[in-house]
């Protein structure tokens, strides 16, 4: 088993059962003379019972239980502050070290999407995005990931007015880069995936990358879930402006390394998703819509525009409605199944690219 795994991130030497997932936590229920099925067990009052007490874990042997309360934790970071948005969108900052990051619930018609973050803060630097603005302070652990979608599902699960869709999907849409994190995302994903984790369809679980390709490619052989690559720009000369990750991995090598994924992913059989953010006279022309279409022309894809989301010192301007309609007709002529994506949380700053864990 890994060794960072056991390493307790509570400043004690206990491991937290968070950061374990179902083979990692069959292993360690072997190495302490136990059987592997309790891993099923454990997972189960943890994930499906979100309990975090072994005392009240009642079909496990009492000694089992006082020696996991001995050995073990569960804990999840905690969630220090909620703001509620007038469209229903809920987001929580959640302490790290010190630092926060932001986990959002959007609820939906038919569903309900968590965005979470990998990273706090992000080494990026796209520069339509608040994210890159901030300091970068490290990865989070699994258990940071895990522990977002485990305390937000626990309070929508608990809402005494039960009105609060449980989470369907969830996307990796936060602060950070996940393929700039790939272990502790991928292990997190195993977690979400799983019957006895949160047991969540590859389907409705969305990875977005700016477009790290050799972690892309090395993505393939270690989890399939559905992929968004944030492309937001027609030819390398936009993007090397607006992300400069393209002068490392430009779109030809992205969009090589996205066919390669999806060759071999079943999650995606609908097509990867692009997204595209919309800025006022920088990549939303006619001709690069037309642009767009072309050099996407042998990717199975559906296209998300975003209209761009302000924040406090930034040279943008979203591109107007007409503008963004325009471009998406363009797309949905050229066959691609095209969608403008509402933008959910605006009012408390939990729109796509808003998240800079600002005290609120
Ligand atoms: N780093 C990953 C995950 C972030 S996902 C990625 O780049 O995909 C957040 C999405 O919102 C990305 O597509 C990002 O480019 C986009 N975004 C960033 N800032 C934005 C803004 N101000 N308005 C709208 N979308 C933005």
């Amino acid at each position: 088993m890994d060794n960072d795994v056991h390493k307790s991130p509570y400043g004690d030497n206990k491991i937290n059962l968070l950061n374990l997932h179902y083979t990692q936590m069959c292993k360690f229920f072997v190495s302490i003379g136990e059987k592997k099925f309790c891993a099923d067990q454990i997972m189960h009052w943890i994930y499906h019972k979100y309990c975090d007490d072994f005392n009240k874990m009642t079909n496990i042997s009492t000694v089992l239980r006082k020696k996991l309360h001995d050995i073990c934790v569960i804990k999840a970071p905690n969630f220090v502050k909620e703001k509620k948005s007038i469209d229903g969108t809920i987001k929580w900052q959640v302490a790290v070290n010190n630092h926060l990051v932001e986990t959002v619930y959007i609820p939906e018609k038919t569903r309900s999407t968590l965005c979470v973050s990998s990273q706090i803060g992000c080494v990026l630097e796209c520069t339509f995005c608040a994210t890159g603005k901030m300091v970068f302070k490290g990865n989070l652990k699994v258990s940071d990931i895990i522990g977002q979608i485990w305390n937000a599902a626990k309070i929508i699960n608990n809402d005494p007015f039960k009105k609060k869709r449980p989470i369907t999907n969830i996307v990796f849409m936060g602060m950070g880069e996940p393929l700039l994190n790939l272990k502790n995302v991928v292990n997190s994903l195993k977690i979400i995936l799983n019957y006895c984790g949160f047991n969540i369809s590859k389907n409705k679980v969305t990875l977005s990358t700016a477009g790290i390709v050799p972690a892309l490619d090395q993505l393939s052989s270690m989890i399939d879930v559905n992929l968004a690559i944030s492309l937001h720009a027609p030819n390398n000369l936009i993007r090397n402006k607006i992300m400069s990750i393209n002068k490392k991995y430009n779109i030809q090598d992205l969009l090589y390394s996205v066919s390669r994924y999806l060759n071999i992913s079943k999650a995606n059989r609908g097509g990867v998703t692009i997204e595209y953010v919309m800025l006022d006279r920088i990549n939303d022309e006619v001709f690069h819509a037309e642009e767009l279409a072309f050099i996407l022309k042998k990717i199975p894809s559906k296209i998300n525009l975003i209209p761009w989301n302000i924040f406090t010192h930034s040279i943008y301007k979203s591109s107007d409605f007409v503008r963004i309609k325009k471009f998406a007709s363009i797309l949905i002529k050229k066959g691609f199944f095209t969608i403008i994506r509402k933008n959910r949380g605006i009012d408390i700053k939990a729109a796509c690219g808003q998240l800079i864990g600002e005290i609120i």
